[in-house]
């Protein structure tokens, strides 16, 4: 399959790519993902597990809890720090969760809704234009982000 999206870290010890569309590309609010970003929301697109491979190097994973009860392994580059993408509890291993910031072409995103926006923090901006969801949207399930 041809390679769609690309990416990496910092200093380019690790490498991905990926062979599909997104499914999904939303924003997510959520604790958690206000603490490994240090900012204010997380921009992802949600990829096909089967789609998605890293290409050079091995990044480090720091398994949480998220916000819906689920765990979710945040995958980072151990020498430069960037997170790079999110790998999901057993039951979803079906989705890989990339930062948007991440690739080596992030312009092309456009987010289709804001998640988790009960935990959003009063000086985050949103595009009022954007479906807003308090948890995760319906039939989007528990899948974590
Ligand atoms: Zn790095
Ligand atoms: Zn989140």
């Amino acid at each position: 399959m041809a390679t769609l999206l690309t990416g990496g870290c910092a200093c380019g010890a690790i490498r991905y790519a990926c062979t599909a569309e997104p499914l999904l590309a939303l924003n997510c609010h959520c604790r958690d993902c206000q603490r490994a970003s240090g900012s204010a929301f997380v921009a992802i697109l949600r990829m096909p597990a089967g789609a998605f491979t890293v290409t050079k190097g091995a990044p480090s994973f720091y398994t949480v809890a998220g916000d819906s009860g689920n765990k979710v392994s945040r995958g980072f580059c151990a020498e430069c720090g960037s997170p790079l993408f999110s790998r999901l509890s057993a039951s979803l291993s079906d989705v890989v969760g990339v930062r948007v910031g991440s690739l080596d072409d992030p312009s092309s995103y456009r987010p289709a809704m804001d998640i988790f926006v009960t935990s959003a923090q009063p000086w985050d901006c949103m595009n009022s234009e954007l479906p807003k969801f308090p948890g995760y949207p319906p039939g989007v399930g528990s899948k974590q982000t």
